[in-house]
């Protein structure tokens, strides 16, 4: 049965509501983190996960706060001891800042962490063209050209067993996000406003709260989690605009918490 457990959202850095960017869906065997957000990889020790039990990385996008923290897990990943390679997902466009991200951060002396995020993992590219389909411990997954300033990608997670997933990452209103939620058991949306201008909706790419509600009713989602809100106290307000125009259930992601299909909402462990 296909779960998801928030590890955070924050749209910043970590804050007393948890984590940044990052959630765990649950495969047939394990966990595939989706984001790496700084606070990313205490929240999961925090949860009681081990680290023998992640199958795969994802990450939408190389903004800071959705990737930071894929050196904190790179390094503990091959330090002190080197860990069986997983597969790490990036949009294609990006590989190249990975290396980077290694150029600043390898350790020359250590041979197993020269270049800490290649040589831990196997580093591949998402398509972001919703048709190619990748697997990750027993899930089917696409990804989706998501609307923002840099190459980002909506995600659809699918259980053989039924049940759907799917992610908006940072993104404005656009038709990939909304292929990508298209009947979705789940969907994690970001409302990172309340207001905005088109600067930021358009331009930069992101979404308020109605706008979240409003692709969540266009594509006839079960169930609506809203994330990466901008202050943790729009939540309330960020609620009441999104449930004006989505009639399902509507929710804020709260680290800890694991969502099911089923709607069963269960309050976790510390992941703060
Ligand atoms: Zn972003």
């Amino acid at each position: 049965m296909l779960e998801l457990e928030i590890l955070g959202g924050s749209a910043t850095a970590p804050t007393a509501h948890g984590a940044a960017s990052s959630y765990l869906v649950h495969g047939r065997t394990g966990l595939i983190l989706v984001d790496a957000g700084p606070g990313s990889l205490l929240a999961y020790c925090q949860a009681g996960h081990d680290l023998a039990e992640l199958r795969a990385i994802v990450v939408t996008h190389l903004h800071a706060d959705h990737s930071l923290d894929l050196m904190a897990w790179a390094y503990r990943w091959t330090f002190p001891q080197v860990r069986p390679r997983i597969p790490v997902y990036v949009p294609r466009e990006e590989i190249d800042r990975l290396r980077r991200f290694d150029e600043l951060f390898g350790i020359e002396s250590l041979p197993t962490m020269n270049s800490p995020i290649l040589q831990s993992w196997e580093i591949r590219g998402l398509a972001r063209d919703g048709v190619t389909s990748l697997e990750a411990d027993g899930l089917q997954f696409r990804s989706y050209a998501a609307h923002h300033s840099v190459p980002s990608a909506a995600l659809r997670f699918e259980s053989p067993d039924g049940g759907v997933v799917a992610f908006s990452s940072d993104t404005g209103y656009c038709r990939p996000v909304l292929e990508a939620a298209a009947d979705a058991d789940i969907f994690v949306c970001e409302a990172t406003y309340l207001e905005a201008d088109d600067d930021a909706l358009v331009g930069h790419g992101h979404l308020t709260a109605r706008m979240a509600g409003e692709l969540a009713s266009e594509a006839s989602v079960r169930r609506l989690v809203l994330t990466h809100l901008s202050d943790p106290a729009m939540g309330a307000q960020a609620l009441v605009d999104a449930a004006e125009v989505f009639r399902g259930p509507v929710q804020l992601s709260v680290a800890g918490e694991t969502i099911r299909p089923s709607s069963v909402v269960e309050r976790g462990g510390g992941a703060g």
